[in-house]
């Protein structure tokens, strides 16, 4: 009941992601529609209910530009789990403030890189014109597309392709 479910807008445009057990209290409820299942039943004393995997909202959700929130997570997969100094693939990896927070920089997109630890410790609290290091490339805030913001589950779900390419 905690697999993950695409929510659709009425639209078809791709909203978030439930739970298995919220999709069919909504389904219930009328508020939205079976649009994919293949996941096997829910057997009830009555009946059997199909597991849903896609469902679309019968009213449509108006809501603001989707972003990607700024997380470790997130800064990492956006620098495809790289050190942005050395190109190194690590899996201790920092995140770390491009402008040093000390010296006023910011906690944004285009001042957080991913950095292993060696890089991190050997450019220490200095900001980066100090340092040997030279960054692979410039941080930007990553794409609100749908294939962004639900890349990672869509590896465990590709029946989302579908629904989510061109979003
Ligand atoms: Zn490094």
């Amino acid at each position: 009941m905690d697999a993950p479910v695409l929510v659709l807008n009425a639209n078809f445009e791709p909203l978030n992601v439930c739970n298995t057990r919220r999709a069919v209290c909504l389904i219930f409820s009328g508020k939205a529609d079976l649009v994919m299942n293949g996941r096997g039943y829910i057997q009830t004393v009555t009946k059997s209910i199909p597991i849903p995997s896609v469902i679309r909202l019968e009213q449509m959700v108006h809501r603001p530009r989707m972003q990607v929130r700024l997380t470790r997570r997130e800064v990492f997969r956006r620098d495809n789990y790289t050190c942005q100094y050395c190109g190194r693939h690590a899996t201790n990896l920092t995140v770390d403030h491009v402008v040093p927070k000390h010296l006023g920089g910011p906690h944004t997109w285009t001042n957080v890189v991913t950095a292993c630890p060696s890089c991190n410790h050997r450019k220490g609290a200095r900001p980066l014109k100090e340092t040997q290091l030279t960054l692979l490339q410039i941080p930007r805030e990553p794409p609100a597309n749908a294939h962004y913001l639900f890349g990672r589950q869509l590896a465990e779900n590709d029946e989302w392709e579908q629904f989510i390419r061109g979003w």
